[in-house]
């Protein structure tokens, strides 16, 4: 039996954690459920000052500075167009394809075996180690098994066939990228629309371009149908009586994206067994209102790395858990609100206007969001 580590899922938390293994010294192998076309272009995402300083004990965040743009600040608008407050929130934005691909194809450049077209199926846990099978019939053995496998993670199944389900938010999320459309504001700022019926958030990029995201309001879990009704006349419908650039950066929009879901996972009880822990969404997922997924997913990486540096599993993994855990909660937490005040209803609405200023630079003063921004990872700290 090899002594690789088996790493399944090549989105985010996959690659990093492949790389910083190899960092560690250990040998590793990926697997990926999706062919390697099947990227796409997708949404955008915001890596936060905390996950970029987490690329770099990788030397990795010099590869992601050459995409998106930087997008140091937000400003919060209600539906009469009427500025509300400004925060601070150190981070990059960027597609998601564009994230996948760089990370997969610096893993490889690193010499990390990608295998594309395998489906976790099961695990089977010895004393010697792990065997992984795959939905085409063939498996793989190795000394560890980590699941990167995202927010419908198999892993965490395999580890605890009680995993709860991710959590329906109530808010559904669609979005583009916007054509020749001319819109107030700056560059690189991002603007939250807290519209009506619907909220709103643009950034213009530096080219031009206006990338958006959009979140109709559904407290229960949609249906397939649900999703397809978000079409682009909905939207219009939608912010009808608000102010702002919303409908114009809509109508600007060539393929707007399909609807999906969101979800958070607030607490997983059981992360890991004797062989195998899980990392990222598939542990944590968390609403993309925290703007901290991927950086989550990051930080796992170079965390879970160090303490298998440093100590056997599944020591390794209990420590890692005892780092984590308590973090990635509180950006649940965190995100969970955030999104909360998104569709709060007209009454909520009118309070919101009325003390979220107030509110918000109470908290810029106190630095009460320091603690998601500001964590750094030693590298070289023992565990
Ligand atoms: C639309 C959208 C917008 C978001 N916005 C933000 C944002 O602004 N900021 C932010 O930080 N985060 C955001 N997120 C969240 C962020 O994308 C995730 O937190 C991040 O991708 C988590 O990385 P991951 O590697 O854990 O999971 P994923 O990126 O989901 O990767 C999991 C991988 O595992 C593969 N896989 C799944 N099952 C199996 C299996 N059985 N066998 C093999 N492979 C498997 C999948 O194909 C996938 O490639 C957003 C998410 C979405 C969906």
């Amino acid at each position: 039996m090899t002594k690789d580590a088996l790493i399944i899922g090549g989105g985010i938390a996959g690659p990093v954690t492949a790389m910083a293994l190899r960092k560690a010294g250990l040998g590793v192998r990926l697997f990926e459920a999706y062919d390697r076309g099947s990227d796409g272009i997708g949404a955008f995402l915001t890596l936060a000052e905390n996950g970029l300083e987490a690329l770099r004990v990788l030397d990795l965040r010099d590869l992601v500075m050459d995409l998106g743009m930087d997008t140091p600040e937000g400003v919060i608008v209600n539906a009469k167009g009427r500025e509300l407050a400004t925060v601070g929130q150190p981070s990059r934005t960027l597609r998601r394809g564009d994230l996948y691909g760089v990370l997969r194809d610096e893993a490889v450049r690193r010499g990390v075996v990608v295998e594309y077209g395998k489906r976790l199926t099961d695990a089977v846990v010895s004393s010697g180690g792990v065997r992984a099978e795959f939905a085409d019939g063939t498996t793989a053995d190795g000394a560890l098994l980590i699941g990167a496998d995202g927010l419908r993670s198999r892993t965490r199944q395999l580890i605890d066939p009680g995993a709860p389900r991710p959590r329906h938010l109530g808010l559904l999320n669609t979005g583009g990228f916007a054509e020749g459309v001319k819109v107030p504001g700056r560059p690189g700022v991002s603007y939250f629309v807290f519209g009506s019926r619907c909220f709103f958030g643009y950034l213009i990029h530096p080219d031009g371009g206006v990338w958006w995201f959009a979140n109709p309001a559904s407290p229960k879990e949609p249906t397939a149908a649900d999703l397809a009704a978000v079409t682009p006349a909905m939207l219009l419908d939608l912010f009808r009586n608000d102010a702002g650039p919303m409908r114009d950066i809509i109508a600007a929009t060539p393929n707007m994206l399909p609807a999906w879901n969101t979800y958070d996972l607030p607490t997983v009880p059981t992360w890991s067994n004797s062989r195998m822990v899980i990392v990222g969404d598939a542990a944590h997922a968390t609403s993309p209102s925290s703007g901290q997924g991927a950086s989550m997913a990051i930080e796992d990486a170079v965390v879970l790395a160090r303490c298998l540096r440093d100590r056997e599993a599944p020591e390794a993994f209990a420590v890692y858990e005892r780092l984590r855990r308590g973090r990635v909660e509180r950006v649940v937490a965190q995100g969970k609100r955030n999104g909360d005040g998104k569709a709060p209803g007209p009454f909520g609405a009118f309070v919101r206007d009325l003390f979220l200023p107030v509110v918000l630079r109470q908290v810029a003063k106190r630095g009460a969001l320091s603690w998601m921004f500001d964590h750094r990872i030693d590298w070289n700290e023992q565990v």
